[in-house]
């Protein structure tokens, strides 16, 4: 599937905040956004008033930007939500956070969701003992994710583990730092669900 591989930082000038696509360089001044507060593009140096309808649509942007998502893929997600009971929103974040990729990020194997992608891909995990090299699969409740055992000994999981947890972990999953491997004990909470995105907005954009 299709990819964008261009600068993270220009996706976050152009939504205008601080995505947290390039790990430990966001947290530091060398940050494209807080360095620059224009929209990338020789003619942009002044933000142009957004309408209604660019508010949503950047949020939706948003959205695809912090996990890496392409258009088609998102609209998949969408649909999905929209047959589901309850709130729509919420449904398209759960799905978003239950995908193998954001939940390899979750647990601190990556710093960032494209270098959780790139582990994923490159088949360091595996999902009840079956490798699984695919970003979008989507956890279960009582999935064990385990680094693979033939690969617990090469220099990026041995750097990696000495760090672990990097950040904190969500109560939805179980980390066991000693083995490399996690347990999903349920699926994330509306609570639990990050309230950086505003699901409205989006749900409305595609709404129309
Ligand atoms: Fe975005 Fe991180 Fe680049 Fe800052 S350093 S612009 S937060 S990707």
């Amino acid at each position: 599937m299709a990819r964008y591989t261009g600068p993270a930082c220009r996706l976050c000038r152009r939504v205008g905040e601080k995505l947290f696509l390039k790990g430990e360089r966001c947290y530091t001044p060398k940050c494209a956004v807080d360095r620059r507060r224009t929209l990338p593009g020789d003619r942009s140096m002044r933000r142009r008033r957004i309408s209604d309808h660019g508010i949503k649509l950047r949020e939706k942007q948003k959205a695809r930007y912090m996990y890496g998502i392409m258009e088609t893929q998102f609209r998949k997600y969408m649909d999905k939500a929209f047959k589901q009971a309850e709130s729509t929103g919420q449904n398209l974040i759960r799905q978003l956070e239950t995908r193998l990729d954001n939940v390899a990020y979750r647990l601190g194997f990556a710093d960032s969701r494209r270098q959780a992608r790139q582990i994923v891909l490159h088949g360091h995990l595996t999902v009840g003992d079956r490798k699984t090299d695919i970003p979008s699969y989507s956890v279960r409740p009582g999935d064990v994710i385990e680094w693979k055992e033939s690969r617990k000994d090469n220099e990026y999981a041995k750097l990696m583990s000495a760090d672990l947890p990097k950040r904190p972990v969500p109560a939805w999953l179980e980390l066991d730092v000693q083995n490399l491997k996690a347990t999903v004990r349920r699926l994330p909470s509306d609570e639990e669900l990050d309230t950086t995105i505003d699901t409205r907005l989006i749900v409305e954009y595609y709404s129309r």
